[in-house]
């Protein structure tokens, strides 16, 4: 079992809902469709889009959803793509000699601003640890520095990710929000800065600068705000290690003494009396995606919402294989998650509407980074408020059945309670999260709710097979990692075995279906991340969160 404190039993008992009826014939039959090669792997904002939507909405239809969009079956989500060239050398400087470092190789940045030039000049640096304010945990590694103007060096990680366990402040060497890099850009803005530079370390990142390199340089995708991003920093980026000690160097101190510092309470933000300065050009290109909107509405509580997301794009056409094959055509990842969202739905309709509403939610543009989720969470149609939690599903695995599920992020909120339930409901087992320092939670659709304080579900079934072991499964899931996962090989085939997915989402349904037959408000324990955020929404809703 994860650790973490047992938790009292639930205040209100549910009735456990009736054993679903969960079409396995048709999540076979729309796995195949949205995963042929006419479907060309399912590219947002090309020329199949269109077709690709209308199939998702022909299948909600079918199942008895009702259009969820004011009466539309689609959310627009404009996008924009912003690619920078003809950068500068980051250049540093103070009262010694001024250091320059060059683009791709010591040094990366982009803009979330929708602007055709990015210019930081003479902009104070400060070395703001690892960049994290976390009230909850009466830590802020900015206490006491006005940050406007200036440009935040920031640590990758958090302060503990080292540990053998699971404990301290940032649960160990389990990720949390604060260590993940996109948090430290999001803070950094809050604060005011200008410009914010994380030091690159390769086993706290957990990748080498060649991926920071590629996926750094080239075209950057965001989600369209009325601002075009006037509330981000002017540019945010990465430099390599070397970088910052020599950095620190020039200011008379010490990158590992300062990393030292910072991971102990009560540290405090240093600024290095040098300025930085750099400048790229942007080339924009808007486009529009959609997302596929269905409900079902609720008998008694129909503007309290239970949710349902699983992201419909792929990657469209790719690098080809050996065989010449260009499409990268996404079975698993993630025709498999609009089939069970498909067939959630239908099981819901015949067993007649729950008390709250249900949203089914078929979000483009995940591959992207989550841009689908994050407008809809951004641009709720149903006040997120007023949205209970959810459950999101991506990549079913097909393999046999398994002998236990896990909680993806490990125990986090009341979730946990139900989902103990409803494991013991099915007979099933329950084991920790594999690799916790990779942070899964924060890297799927789920992630765009929760970080606006909707507690969801992300559940993983283990490899732990009831014929065979954890040989057989680990055998499974490392073929598809290796061989297929983001490859023109991710193809249906008539002979997967479907018993882990059906059980997969018999469970899914046990989890939604539970949460809309309830009158519970499940919120995240008192130490989370989202904790705090959550409580400030519900108290400034009318009558949100079941006030
Ligand atoms: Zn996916």
């Amino acid at each position: 079992m994860p650790k973490g404190t047992a938790l009292p039993p639930p205040e209100e008992t549910v009735a456990a809902p009736r054993q679903p009826d969960i079409s396995v014939d048709l999540m076979k039959q729309m796995t195949k469709r949205l995963s042929a090669d006419d479907f060309e792997g399912r590219a947002p904002s090309t020329a199949v889009e269109p077709k690709v939507l209308d199939y998702i909405i022909a299948q909600f239809k079918a199942a008895g959803l009702q259009p969820g969009n004011d009466g539309k079956w689609l959310q627009p989500v404009p996008t924009v793509e912003i690619t920078a060239s003809n950068a500068t050398p980051l250049q540093v400087g103070g009262p010694a000699a001024m250091m320059k470092f060059d683009f791709g190789n010591d040094y990366v940045a982009a803009s979330y601003r929708v602007t055709s030039h990015t210019k930081v000049e003479d902009s104070e640096l400060v070395f703001v640890g690892y960049g994290i304010n976390a009230p909850e945990l009466g830590w802020n590694d900015y206490a006491g520095v006005d940050m406007h103007g200036k440009t935040a060096v920031i640590l990758v990680n958090d302060p503990d990710y080292a540990s053998e366990t699971e404990d301290g402040l940032f649960k160990g060497r389990r990720m949390t929000y604060y260590g993940r890099w996109t948090y430290k850009f999001e803070e950094a803005a809050r604060q005011g800065a200008t410009a914010a530079l994380i030091v690159h370390d390769t086993f706290p990142a957990a990748y080498g600068w060649n991926v920071v390199n590629s996926s750094w340089t080239g075209a950057q995708y965001y989600v369209q705000t009325p601002d075009d991003g006037a509330d981000q920093t002017k540019a945010n980026g990465w430099i390599q290690k070397p970088v910052a000690q020599a950095i620190l160097q020039a200011a008379g101190k010490n990158l590992a003494a300062l990393t030292e510092a910072a991971k102990h309470k009560g540290f405090k933000p240093v600024p290095l009396g040098l300025k930085a300065s750099l400048g790229f050009d942007n080339a924009i290109r808007k486009s529009t995606s959609n997302n596929v909107v269905g409900v079902l509405p609720g008998k008694t509580r129909p503007d309290e919402y239970v949710l349902y997301s699983g992201h419909w794009d792929h990657l469209g056409h790719c690098t080809p294989d050996d065989t010449g094959d260009d499409i990268c055509n996404g079975a698993v990842d993630n025709a498999t998650g609009i089939a069970a969202l498909a067939a959630i739905a239908k099981a819901n309709v015949e067993a007649g509407p729950a008390d709250r509403s249900q949203v089914f939610l078929a979000v483009t543009l995940e591959e992207s980074g989550l841009l689908g989720s994050e407008f809809y969470a951004a641009n709720p149609i149903y006040p997120l408020d007023h949205t209970v939690g959810g459950v999101n599903m991506d990549a079913l695995m097909p393999s046999p059945r398994s002998r236990s599920h896990s909680m993806t992020g490990g125990d986090k909120s009341d979730l946990t309670a139900v989902f103990r339930e409803a494991l013991a409901d099915e007979g099933l087992g329950e084991v920790p999260e594999d690799h916790s320092e990779r942070g899964y939670y924060y890297r799927s659709d789920h992630f765009s709710f929760a970080k606006r304080g909707v507690p969801m579900f992300d559940v993983g079934r283990s490899t732990d097979l009831v014929e065979g072991g954890k040989a057989a499964g680990d055998k499974i899931s490392e073929d598809y990692t290796t061989n297929h996962y983001h490859a023109p090989s991710d193809e249906y085939s008539d002979d997967w075995n479907w018993d882990g997915i059906a059980e997969d989402v018999g469970l899914y349904y046990r989890l939604g279906r539970t949460l809309a037959d309830s009158d519970m408000w499940p919120n995240w324990h008192e130490s989370d991340e989202f904790r705090a955020i959550r409580d400030k929404a519900c108290a400034a809703a009318t009558g949100g969160c079941h006030k």
